[in-house]
């Protein structure tokens, strides 16, 4: 079974879009059996509330191909009601962007994403806002996904996971040095999950770097294809 922890699903501009057909398609192409899907970022404005954007995810919840996630902005008026909706609404997971702010100094909203301890992926990045090295200070209790691998501080990244029995790490958008790297370091290889961050990349593209940095080794590569995350979800 593989399963892409990371790929959007809607629209946030004419260059930033994807359908579901779409999204099938690259699977197929690929290998691909199911994917985790949540929206773009916002389209309005900074502090846009995601609650029509989740709507419209939610609505694939039983579709075989896709497992939802759904999206919280921590700049957003209703951040703390959102949370609420998206265990209502059976989400599996939740995504966090932080490239315009980080999730730790927003407490309130951490505490109740600690009521419910569903597994958060969280954007990490080359700005300070995105850093990984932010992620040291958050206080979830929950299961914590490290998008595109920490990206430059994939150092700092692969320190975390080591030192953090909740802290997992997505390969996204990560070069072929970094994602071997990141396999060579890790020392539990079960907290390593493949992503593609479709339509940002081509998830057969990201299927066949996850091949070559395993070396082949076919347990491995089942491992981090799609086995890891289903034990977490
Ligand atoms: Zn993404």
């Amino acid at each position: 079974m593989i399963i892409d922890s990371h790929t959007h699903i809607g629209f946030e501009d004419k260059y930033q879009n994807q359908g579901p057909k779409e999204l099938i398609r690259l699977m197929d192409r690929a290998g691909i059996d199911k994917s985790v899907i949540f929206p773009f970022g916002p389209v309005f404005s900074k502090n846009q509330s995601y609650h029509s954007e989740n709507i419209k995810i939610s609505r694939y919840s039983n579709n075989p191909r896709f497992i939802t996630f759904g999206r919280v902005n921590q700049l957003a008026s209703d951040s703390l009601e959102e949370v609420d909706r998206i265990n209502d609404l059976k989400f599996k997971g939740i995504k966090i962007h932080t490239d315009a702010v980080p999730l730790n100094p927003y407490t309130d909203l951490v505490k109740k994403l600690n009521e419910y301890h569903l597994p958060i992926l969280i954007h990490t990045g080359n700005n300070k806002n995105a850093d990984v090295e932010n992620l040291k200070h958050l206080k979830y209790e929950g299961n914590i996904i490290i998008g595109h691998g920490g990206k430059d501080n994939v150092s700092s990244a692969i320190e975390l996971v080591n030192s953090r029995n909740n802290f997992y790490i997505e390969t996204s958008l990560l070069s072929l040095s970094r994602t071997k790297k990141l396999i060579r370091e890790v020392k539990d290889k079960s907290k390593i999950l493949f992503g593609s961050d479709a339509p940002y990349d081509l998830p057969e593209l990201e299927v066949k770097k996850i091949m070559h940095a395993c070396d082949y080794d076919r347990g491995l590569v089942r491992d981090i294809l799609g086995k890891n995350l289903e034990k977490i979800l």
